[in-house]
């Protein structure tokens, strides 16, 4: 049984990230999402919101599991039996510290190999950052995020 995990920070979940979610769904038996607790960075929303927008979004899913982790990825995809990890890819930018990421992952766990799946053109340009960012000036994020987070950006900037 082929295990992937998605690893991220979902500050919020995008359909960008939706799009990689459906896509590699398709190719694992199970993929489990798994939300980075990361003490460096101030998140918009706390983890359980951030896990309560992907369940919702993803509940056409049935072999997709959305979790919150800390620590090492390579210590959670073993603990899942993982072995695959996927990451998505929208530009040039975002390759090279991709590249370091997936190198130091397979240098801790040899078990782990990471999978990446090129982003749909229409969400190369979308961004949890800057979604919140046009949100927090009430602008219209509609086509960036499921209509759920839609509705959860607004309470949060009470708009
Ligand atoms: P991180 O902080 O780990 O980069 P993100 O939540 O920003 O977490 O992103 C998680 C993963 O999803 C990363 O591999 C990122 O490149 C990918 N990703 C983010 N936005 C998009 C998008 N619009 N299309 C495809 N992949 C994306």
């Amino acid at each position: 049984m082929s295990i992937a995990v998605y690893p991220g920070s979902f500050d919020p979940v995008t359909a960008g990230h939706l799009d990689i979610i459906e896509r590699s769904a398709k190719v694992f038996n199970k993929l489990v999402i798994a939300v980075l607790v990361n003490s460096a960075k101030t998140p918009l929303f706390t983890t359980e919101e951030k896990v309560d927008m992907i369940r919702e979004t993803t509940k056409h899913l049935n072999n997709v599991e959305v979790t919150s982790f800390s620590g090492l990825l390579v210590d959670f995809a073993r603990e899942q039996n993982a072995n695959v990890s996927v990451r998505g890819l929208r530009a040039v930018t975002d390759f090279e510290y991709e590249l370091q990421i997936a190198q130091i992952n397979s240098k801790l766990n040899k078990q782990l190999d990471t999978m990446f799946f090129t982003t749909s053109i229409e969400y190369a340009y979308v961004s949890s950052t800057i979604v919140k960012e046009i949100a927090s000036y009430g602008g219209d994020v509609s086509d960036m995020v499921p209509p759920y987070v839609e509705e959860c950006l607004k309470k949060k900037f009470g708009k």
